[in-house]
């Protein structure tokens, strides 16, 4: 059956790094590579991480429907899920894998219903949170600021998506979050 992980959380609650670590684990999981208009950081690979694009690129995608769904995440910061991703992913009878924001787990949960399980992955306090972005060393004072505001707002979709697991300790919250991957995966067998 085609089914779909979607990890979400308020940006700096360690999710992507929890997906990574999925991915290392698990090989009949593969990754939804997002198109995006932000510039690439120093340790990310084209195509591995993003597909870096134009806002004039990122528009036409638009246009032809290429998009699962799309959101502003950041101002004047577009990021996308596309459909040739997921059907990439299902042709190789792969599990789909996405880390999203908030709003755009919220759409593709209601786009895949059942499909899809939909996880939420909470930072253990706002101080935490911000000090962990702070560290990640790649936001500026004003950038800083932005990130800590929305992810406060973000906080409100918890109760909206399937399931949550709390990244207090990384090794704990991983298992935790691999035990729910593995029953949803294995559910209807
Ligand atoms: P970053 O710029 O730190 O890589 O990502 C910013 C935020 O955008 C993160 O919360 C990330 O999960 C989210 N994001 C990445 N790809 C997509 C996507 O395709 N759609 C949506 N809605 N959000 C995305």
């Amino acid at each position: 059956m085609q089914k779909a992980i979607i990890i979400t959380a308020p940006s700096g609650a360690g999710k992507t790094t929890l997906v990574k670590k999925l991915l290392q684990e698990r090989s009949d999981l593969a990754f939804s590579v997002s198109a995006c208009t932000r510039h690439k950081r120093e340790n990310e690979v084209e195509g591995k991480d993003y597909y870096f694009i134009t806002p004039q690129q990122f528009q036409q995608k638009i246009k032809e429907g290429a998009f699962a769904e799309w959101e502003e995440v950041y101002e004047n910061m577009y990021y996308g899920t596309l459909m040739s991703e997921i059907e990439r992913i299902w042709a190789d009878n792969k599990t789909v894998i996405f880390d999203i924001d908030v709003k755009g787990a919220l759409s593709l949960k209601k786009k895949l219903g059942s499909k899809a399980l939909a996880v939420f992955i909470a930072p253990p306090s706002v101080k935490v949170l911000k000090s962990r972005l702070e560290n990640r060393g790649t936001e500026n004072q004003q950038t800083l600021q932005k990130r800590v505001d929305k992810a406060l707002y973000e906080m409100k979709y918890k109760e909206a998506m399937d399931t949550f697991v709390i990244n207090d300790n990384l090794e704990e919250a991983f298992q935790q979050l691999s035990i729910k991957v593995d029953a949803f995966i294995h559910l209807d067998e």
